[in-house]
C-alpha cells in the first residue's frame, strides 16, 4: 500500500471509528485508523442488548466482532492499534491542503480526518477514587452491580446515569445510598419516582463527597452536608460514580470549534466539523444520545460524505 498520503485518517477505534473503516474499505478509499484498543467504551460491559441483530452479547464479545469485521478490509484499511494521537495539524502535502497526524513517535499525511475518539467518565477528583478504582469505587453499574451482592453501596450523582446505577444495584445489595450535590435531583420525574419507591435507597441531597476510604478495599464515603457545613460518614463498600462524561477531544482543540462541555461541534447532517477536511462521530461530538448504534450510524454517513468531498476535489 502506498501510505504518501491517506485519503482519510480514523482516529479511535469505538465502534464509530471501526464503522468508519469498514466503510472507508468498502469505497475503496486509502485509509488508516489509529486508535487505543478496540471496543471502545462499553467493553467493559456485562451484557449489551441494544446492538441490533444480536439480542445479547457482552463487551468483550462485541469487540471481538467489531475486530473480525475490520480484518475483512485490512488490505485497504492500515490499522495501527495502540498508540494514542496526539495532535493534528493542518499541513500541504505535493501541494495540495493536507492534515498531519501525530501518535506515537509516527506521524502520517492524509487529505481528510474522521475524529471519532469517544469519551471518558468524569471523575470526582477526590483523596481515595484512583486508589480504589476498581477495588469498591467503580463507574459502571451494568458491569460492577454484581459485586456489591449483600453489601452496602453509594451512588454519587442524581441524574439519569445515577438514578440507573440505584436500579442496577438494588438488585444485589443491601442498601443503597443516592448523593446529590444539589437539593433536588436531576433525574427525569418518572424514573426519580420509580427509582425512589425501592424501600432499600436513601437519597441524600445537599452531599458533596469529600473522600473515599478504605484498606484494601473502600470502606466509607465521607461526604459534606453543604446545608450545614457538617461532614458524614456512611460505611459502604462501593462508590459508583455517576457524574457524567467527559469527550475525548483534547486532540481537536484549536483545529475545530468545540462546545461548552469541550465536544465537537459538527453538522448533524453530514457529520462536518467547523474545519474543512475535519470529520467527527460518535460520542466525541455534541449529538445527543450517546449510544453505539448512534454512533456507528454517525460514523457510516461520515465516510460516505467524506467519499463524496474527495470525489468532488
Ligand atoms: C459501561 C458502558 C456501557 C454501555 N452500554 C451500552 C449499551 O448497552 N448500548 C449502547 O448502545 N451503548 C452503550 N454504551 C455507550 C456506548 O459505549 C458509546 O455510545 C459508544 O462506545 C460510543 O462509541 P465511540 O466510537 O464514539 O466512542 P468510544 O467507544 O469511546 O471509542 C473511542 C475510542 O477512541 C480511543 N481514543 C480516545 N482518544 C484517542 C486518541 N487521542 N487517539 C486514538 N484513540 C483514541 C478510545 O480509547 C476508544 O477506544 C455504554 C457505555 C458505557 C461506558
Amino acid at each position: 500500500m502506498n501510505t504518501d498520503i491517506y485519503d482519510v485518517a480514523i482516529i479511535g477505534l469505538g465502534p464509530a471509528g471501526v464503522t468508519a473503516a469498514i466503510y472507508a474499505g468498502r469505497k475503496r478509499l486509502k485509509a488508516i485508523i489509529i486508535g487505543e484498543s478496540i471496543g471502545g467504551q462499553s467493553v467493559v460491559s456485562r451484557k449489551i442488548e441494544n446492538w441490533i441483530g444480536i439480542p445479547e452479547l457482552s463487551g468483550a464479545e462485541m469487540a471481538m466482532r467489531l475486530y473480525d469485521h475490520l480484518d475483512i478490509v485490512k488490505d485497504h484499511v492500515k490499522i495501527v492499534d495502540s498508540p494514542k494521537v496526539s495532535l493534528i495539524e493542518e499541513a500541504s502535502f505535493g501541494g495540495k491542503p493536507a492534515f498531519q497526524v501525530f501518535y506515537g513517535e509516527n506521524q502520517v499525511f492524509a487529505a481528510t480526518v474522521l475524529i471519532a475518539s469517544g469519551s471518558r467518565r468524569r471523575k470526582l477528583g477526590v483523596p481515595g477514587e484512583d486508589e480504589y478504582s476498581g477495588r469498591g469505587a467503580y463507574y459502571c453499574s451494568i458491569c460492577d452491580a454484581p459485586l456489591m451482592q449483600d453489601k452496602d453501596a453509594a451512588v454519587v450523582g442524581g441524574g439519569n446515569a445515577g438514578l440507573e446505577a440505584v436500579s442496577d444495584l438494588v438488585a444485589y445489595a443491601r442498601k443503597v445510598y443516592l448523593l446529590e450535590l444539589m437539593d433536588e435531583l436531576k433525574a427525569d420525574q418518572a424514573t426519580r419516582a420509580k427509582v425512589l419507591a425501592g424501600r432499600k435507597v436513601e437519597l441524600i441531597l445537599n452531599a458533596k463527597t469529600r473522600e473515599i476510604k478504605g484498606r484494601s478495599e473502600v470502606q466509607s464515603l465521607t461526604y459534606e452536608d453543604t446545608k450545614t457545613g457538617t461532614m458524614k460518614e456512611l460505611g459502604v463498600q462501593g462508590v459508583f460514580i455517576q457524574i457524567g462524561s467527559e469527550p475525548n477531544s483534547e486532540l481537536a482543540k484549536g483545529l475545530v470549534k468545540l462546545d461548552a462541555c469541550g465536544q465537537i461541534i459538527v453538522d448533524p447532517i453530514s457529520q462536518q466539523a467547523s474545519r474543512p477536511g475535519v470529520w467527527a462521530a460518535g460520542d466525541v461530538t455534541q449529538i445527543p444520545y450517546k449510544q453505539n448504534n448512534i454512533a456507528m450510524g454517525d460514523a457510516a454517513k461520515a465516510i460516505l460524505d467524506i467519499n463524496n468531498y474527495l470525489l468532488r476535489q
